[in-house]
């Protein structure tokens, strides 16, 4: 087993790129594993080693016998609500299926820590009481959240029957620069591409939904953290604060200089309408908590954004 290998799943992908960039900067040797159906080569960094091959692969035995990871960090999913709604069993089989290979693998092989990516903004349904805490009940409207709920209770049992060691980090609204700009998640990257191109921008629903959003840096660092503490538990990871679609909008309006007014389209379904989450625990048990502001972050994002569509002509 290498000192400090790192295994990161969806390391091509616009979350787990940062986490990789992170775990390259502080010296980890990183082996991403990613199959690209979203996420890009171009992503990943050129410190870690990209192996193009999905998780439900086959193959995955004889990665871990060839890499022997010390830590895995698993952000490859199926990660649109929307297309969970649209294909319960396709969402399932990447989701809890291949997570459930991949964590057969890391009892086997005894990974030292497994960094399970869950979703704040999914597992716990349409909030009871806000900020929600990670002893909120779970009550997801969607196959997205019950899938990513269910690795939760998988993990909990591993626990119990094979000692994996593991940590559960629940994202709220992740953003900031690589997220897709054409994607069905991530109200920030879609809003701010079309502003930049001058496209008419659609908001569904009234816009008075509210979400946390929080940097994709700061999340990364929740990740670099759980390497080495939070065992066994489930930490909310957010800006700890809600945020309306609508401000977003107007704030992103102001930033891009965009002319036009929102088109209101009709409201998702198997979406929350007003969550943000506590993040205390996170604070108390990781030592963790964000620190790049949303107008910070939504500046950063724009800036890269702009760089990009400039350098693309
Ligand atoms: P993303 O689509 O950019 O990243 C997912 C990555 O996983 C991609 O690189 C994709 O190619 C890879 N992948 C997908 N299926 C795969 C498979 N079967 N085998 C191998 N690789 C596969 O999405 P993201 O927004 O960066 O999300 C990363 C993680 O964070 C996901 O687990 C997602 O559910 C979770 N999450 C994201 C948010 C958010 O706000 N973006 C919020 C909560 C949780």
């Amino acid at each position: 087993m290498a000192a400090d290998k790192v295994l990161v799943t969806g390391g091509a992908g616009f979350i787990g790129s940062h986490v990789v960039d992170l775990f390259v900067s502080e010296g980890y040797e990183v082996v991403v594993l990613d199959s690209l159906v979203t996420g890009r080569q171009e992503n990943v960094n050129p410190g870690a080693r990209l192996v193009d091959v999905d998780l439900r692969d086959p193959r995955l035995d004889s990665i871990f016998l060839e890499e022997r990871p010390r830590f895995v960090c698993h952000h490859a999913a199926q990660a649109s609500i929307q297309k969970s709604v649209r294909d319960p069993l396709e969402d399932v089989d990447v989701n809890l299926v291949g997570s459930l290979r991949l964590i057969e693998r890391c009892r086997e092989y005894q990974v030292e820590k497994f960094i399970y990516i869950s979703s704040g903004g999914a597992v716990y349904g349409e909030p009871q009481a806000l900020p929600c805490t990670e002893d909120h009940p779970v009550r997801p409207l969607s196959p997205y959240g019950a899938s990513k709920l269910a690795v939760e209770f998988y993990l909990s049992a591993y626990k119990q029957t094979s000692g994996l060691n593991y940590t559960v980090l629940r994202y709220a609204n992740v953003y900031g620069p690589r997220q897709d700009p054409y994607g069905e998640a991530g109200v920030v990257a879609i809003f701010t591409g079309q502003m930049l191109k001058g496209e008419q921008a659609t908001i569904n629903g009234t816009g008075e939904q509210e979400r946390d959003f929080v940097y994709v840096e700061d999340v990364a660092r929740a990740n670099l953290i759980s390497l080495g503490a939070g065992d066994g538990e489930a930490y909310n990871i957010g800006f700890g604060k809600g945020t309306s679609v609508n401000t977003i909008f107007n704030e992103l309006k102001r930033l891009t200089g965009y002319g036009q007014q929102p088109y209101f389209g009709p409201p998702q379904s198997g979406e929350v309408f007003k969550i943000y989450l506590d993040i205390a625990k996170a604070k108390g048990g990781l030592g963790w908590e964000p620190a790049i502001s949303l107008e910070e972050g939504l500046a950063r994002t724009v800036e890269q954004m702009r760089a990009q569509l400039d350098a693309s002509g």
